[in-house]
């Protein structure tokens, strides 16, 4: 069995086809004269354009205007007069239009590279789709093969650019994996919008798997079974049709109160990296946001975000919520979620060492800045800090002491801010034990269940021998969860869920019972924990 990142849910069963990039060696081509060369890279463009707006309007229909939108942005791009000009300069100057193509188009992903507005990264790798495709046209090369695919394939590849994406027949196609990207990255964005089955970021795919092999692909664990048994396929289909059948049903939930059998009022919110997420939130009629894990801002970028970026971020995610509870996590870093710009240091043991709320009280200049992008956007909606890694109560202390000094210098300043409710996570046995004390200390709990499971039961959830012990329905995780939803009660503050836990729909029940109040789970599971919730007193 293989394993990647399940970034777009659902099951497919089908027929390996790797996609392997047509080469885009140009070594040998000949200088021919410059009229002739600006010819061959003008016809390129023209084809290129044509092209792409056929695309960008089967994208429309299959998969939204949004989508389409990333296609309609390689059109602009490939016109920019300053690109063009690049260009030509260079085939004025002795080279062939591949070389001319090639070397503008490397100027604009260097640049576009070492931006630090994440947007603008991004558009590095619709630069690189660009030179590929006028390469592939000046060479007149076939590019992937993707449009002629038989039905019921699964198609493989290093990775899947916006071009290569939208060029998919979703008829004839049951899955796609790649060997790169994350659930934010455009092939994601827009195999989700097509609805695609996807599994990312499997190292080595396109060697481990061969043409031909029957895959099973599972988007929701990020799994892929190569060449099953009868019996296997047999098993998925089954829970392919299941989960199909009941995700249709499930559309009735939408919109629909979140109350208890009984009839008390519980909350289904959802989990965010990034600010594009909410609009997922949104579909699923989340009731709010109740983990935003801001360390993706962080991450796959050379420097960290600055204060304005992050304002931006929260203030997008606030806004879009209209005044709807959105609980952002302060930067959750070490573990297993490495930034290597930030140079935390190796150490023997991660998960116990200087991560999350222990690195940003120490790194203050970094911690104050994303406190007061906070602040600042709290203004827009209806925020509240989350505190994570939180195991004794000097370390909320020191905590709600940076964040009052950086209200006094936003007030200082003349800065416009809010002074937001503090919460914390409660995910280490040590918060557990002094619930009771914390509760005191913060204005709501949310409970960290896939770090609370693992440090519960003293088992790294990453070491396959000791797997099985990394299981949240074990009495002790469950007495845990149990004392921090008592404690909270009993010192009047709310308590959540943020872990994969509150989306179990065997454990939902117990919850219930003992009076947890929100369950913030991935926008995908919103509707399926509404429906448990509803069907279950509490
Ligand atoms: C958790 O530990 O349960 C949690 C929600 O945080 P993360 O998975 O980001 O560590
Ligand atoms: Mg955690």
């Amino acid at each position: 069995m293989l394993n990647g990142i399940g970034a777009s849910r659902g099951y497919g069963i089908g027929k390996a086809i790797i996609i392997k990039n047509a080469s885009l060696d140009y070594s040998h081509k000949k200088y021919t004269s410059a009229e002739n060369e600006k010819e061959r890279l003008q016809k390129a463009i023209d084809s290129f354009v044509k092209e792409t707006s056929l695309l960008a309007e089967s994208v429309k229909k299959s998969a939204g205007d949004k989508e389409a939108e990333i296609l309609r942005g390689h059109i602009v791009m490939v016109n920019d007069p300053f690109m063009i000009s690049q260009i030509r300069e260079s085939i004025d100057n002795g080279s062939v239009a591949e070389k001319g193509v090639d070397t503008a188009c490397q100027m604009f992903i260097d640049m576009f590279s070492s931006a630090d507005d994440e947007l603008i990264k991004q558009r590095a790798s619709d630069v690189k789709d660009i030179r590929d495709s006028l390469l592939k046209k000046l060479l007149n090369t076939v590019g992937a093969d993707i449009d002629s695919v038989p039905p019921d394939s699964v198609l493989i590849a290093e990775d899947f650019t916006p071009s290569m994406t939208s060029r998919i027949k979703k008829e004839n196609v049951n899955a796609i994996i790649t060997e790169v990207g994350g659930i934010t990255s455009h092939s994601a964005i827009l195999a989700r919008a097509m609805g695609l089955p996807a599994v990312l970021s499997v190292s080595g795919a396109t060697e481990r798997i061969q043409n031909g092999d029957i895959l099973i692909v599972d988007g929701i664990k990020g799994n892929i079974i190569i060449n099953p048994e009868k019996s296997d396929i047999d098993k998925y289909a089954q829970i392919q049709a299941e989960y199909l059948r009941e995700k249709e049903s499930l559309n009735a939930y939408i919109g629909k109160p979140t109350v208890t059998e009984n009839g008390n009022k519980k909350a289904v919110y959802g989990n965010i990296g990034k600010p594009e997420d909410v609009q997922n939130v949104i579909q699923n009629s989340g009731e709010g946001i109740g983990l935003f894990r801001t360390e993706f801002l962080f991450m796959e970028r050379s420097c960290e975000p600055s204060e304005e970026e992050q304002y931006e971020a929260y203030a997008t995610v606030a806004r879009a919520m209209d005044f709807k509870e959105v609980i952002i996590r302060t930067l959750d870093i070490g573990g297993d979620k490495d930034i290597p710009y930030l140079a935390v240091e190796k150490e023997e043991n991660p998960f116990l060492g200087h991560r999350a709320i222990r690195y940003c009280l120490d790194e203050k200049k970094l911690f104050k800045k994303q406190i007061r992008a906070i602040l600042r956007a709290a203004v827009y909606g209806n925020i509240k800090i989350m505190l994570p890694l939180i195991t004794c109560t000097d370390e909320v202390r020191r905590a709600k002491s940076i964040i009052a000094e950086c209200e006094n210098e936003l007030k200082n300043e003349n800065t416009e801010f809010k002074s937001v409710p503090l919460g914390i996570m409660v995910e280490t046995p040590s918060a557990v034990l002094i619930s009771d004390i914390l509760a005191k200390e913060v204005d709501f709990f949310s409970i960290g269940t896939n770090d609370l499971t693992g440090y519960i039961m003293a088992v790294d959830r990453g070491n396959a021998k000791v797997s099985k012990l990394y299981d949240t329905s074990m009495p002790s995780v469950l007495k845990a969860i149990e004392i921090t939803i008592k404690n909270a009660k009993a010192n009047g503050i709310t308590v959540g869920m943020c872990g994969e836990a509150a989306a179990d729909v065997n454990l939902i029940p117990l919850f219930l019972e003992w009076g947890l109040d929100e369950f913030s789970v991935s926008p995908g599971s919103i509707l399926q924990t509404r429906k448990t919730i509803c069907e279950n007193n509490g």
